[in-house]
């Protein structure tokens, strides 16, 4: 009886690594394309008031967090306070990779983070979110280039900063526009890794800017 009991317990144990370890090794459970058709419906529901979140239990939460975290999209905002990815994308704790600097701007620290998200935790989809009435982007357009703060980010958008000022309209919205869409072609190019996952077809990385005067998020990059 105890050989059963043992057998039985050896078989269950090695039953669950295995779910476990498939879990953690198998193909992502959504491709980039549903995950941006997911996070787009989830900002129709933040626009029109009616997150499904809302009413959701902290234990439930807490159990859902406990079954271990699979994150479905990577999204690369601003610090400013007016935006929080997981509120306008209308989704869960555990659910979104969120990596935030000033300006939302690319460096090694965010590569690192998109790397570890899309290799680790197979994330399809890398979001690059700019928004409108961005203070740090203004800082750096408008602000003395002699205080260091300011220095350190007006050398990450110069040439940004450069190229906006030859288009016609506002020179904050062109500048905004153009950072999300610069940082989405820097990931693109980034070698080895993105590069490659991106011309197999394993990830896709897209721009867009999330408008704090409607709420809504515009895609302005594919
Ligand atoms: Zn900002």
């Amino acid at each position: 009886m105890k050989r059963i009991i043992k057998f039985l317990l050896v078989t269950f144990i090695s039953a669950y690594t295995l779910t476990c370890f498939a879990q953690e090794n198998s193909k992502p459970a959504f491709t980039a394309d549903e995950v941006l058709r997911e996070l787009m419906m989830g900002n129709a529901n933040f626009v029109q008031e009616q997150r499904k979140d809302k009413t959701e239990k902290s234990e439930k939460r807490e159990s859902s967090l406990e079954k271990g975290l699979h994150p479905i999209a990577v999204v690369i905002s601003c610090n400013d306070l007016k935006i929080a990815p997981e509120f306008i994308f209308d989704q869960k704790l555990g659910e979104l990779f969120v990596i935030r600097n000033i300006g939302n701007v690319v460096d090694s620290n965010v590569l690192t983070g998109v790397e570890y998200a899309t290799e680790h935790l197979q994330v399809p989809l890398v979001v690059v979110l700019g928004h409108t009435n961005c203070d740090s982007i203004k800082t750096a357009i408008t602000e003395d280039k002699d205080l260091d703060h300011v220095l350190h980010l007006f050398d990450e958008l110069e040439a940004v900063i450069e190229e906006s000022k030859g288009q016609e309209g506002d020179l904050l919205e062109n500048t905004i526009k153009n950072n999300v869409i610069n940082v989405v072609k820097d990931l693109k190019k980034s070698k080895p890794l993105i590069k490659k996952q991106i011309n197999k077809g394993e990830i896709k990385v897209v721009g867009a800017i999330y408008h704090s005067e409607t709420g809504e998020v515009e895609i302005v990059s594919e």
